[in-house]
C-alpha cells in the first residue's frame, strides 16, 4: 500500500534531533502514523473529565486507508475538526491517542519500531493493529445517544 504521507526525502531521525516547536510543515505532518484514532468520536465526562473512545468515526473517515476523505478542505464539512500544532500540544494531548506520535514526542517518549518513518511503510501500521481499520462505524448510522455502546478500548 502507498503511503498517503509524504515521507520521503526527510533527514534520518529528524524527530530526535529536532524539537516539535523547529519541525517545518512536511516535517510536522510525517508524524502522523496514519492510525486515524483522533478521528473516532470521543466521550468525556463531564465530572471526572475521563475520556472514551467510540468506534464511531467522524463522517470523513475512510475506514479502510484510516485516512480523511478531505484533508486539505475538512473544515468545509467538519468545521471544529482541531489542527494540531506545536502550541496547541498542551491542550490536547490528555486525549489523544497513547501511541499517537505528536503525543509521545511531546511527553519525550521514543517512535514505536511501527512507526511508518522507522519501518519505511505506512502498512505496519495496520500490520501491528494500532489503526483502526475496519473497525469504525460512521457517526451518519449511529445516532449520538447511542455512542455510548459502541465504547472500545484503544487499539494498541
Ligand atoms: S492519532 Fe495521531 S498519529 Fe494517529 S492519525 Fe491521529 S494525529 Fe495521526
Ligand atoms: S475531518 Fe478529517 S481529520 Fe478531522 S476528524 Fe474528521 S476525518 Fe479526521
Amino acid at each position: 500500500m502507498s503511503d498517503p504521507i509524504d515521507r520521503k526525502g526527510l533527514k534520518d531521525r529528524y524527530w530526535e534531533r529536532k524539537p516539535l516547536s523547529a519541525m517545518n510543515q512536511r516535517e510536522w505532518e510525517a508524524l502522523c502514523d496514519g492510525c486515524g484514532k483522533c478521528c473516532l468520536n470521543k466521550l468525556e465526562d463531564e465530572d471526572t473529565g475521563e475520556v472514551a473512545l467510540t468506534r464511531i468515526a467522524c463522517r470523513l473517515l475512510d475506514d479502510d486507508s484510516c485516512r480523511c476523505a478531505h484533508y486539505e478542505n475538512r473544515h468545509q464539512f467538519v468545521p471544529d475538526c482541531i489542527v494540531l500544532k506545536p502550541d496547541n500540544l498542551d491542550t490536547h494531548a490528555y486525549w489523544m491517542p497513547q501511541t499517537c506520535a505528536y503525543r509521545l514526542l511531546w511527553q519525550g517518549d521514543a517512535l514505536p519500531d511501527w512507526h511508518p518513518l522507522i519501518s519505511g511503510t505506512a502498512q505496519s501500521v495496520h500490520d501491528a493493529g494500532i489503526s483502526v481499520r475496519g473497525i469504525t462505524l460512521s457517526e451518519f448510522d449511529v445516532p449520538q445517544d447511542e455512542w455510548e455502546e459502541h465504547i472500545i478500548e484503544e487499539p494498541s
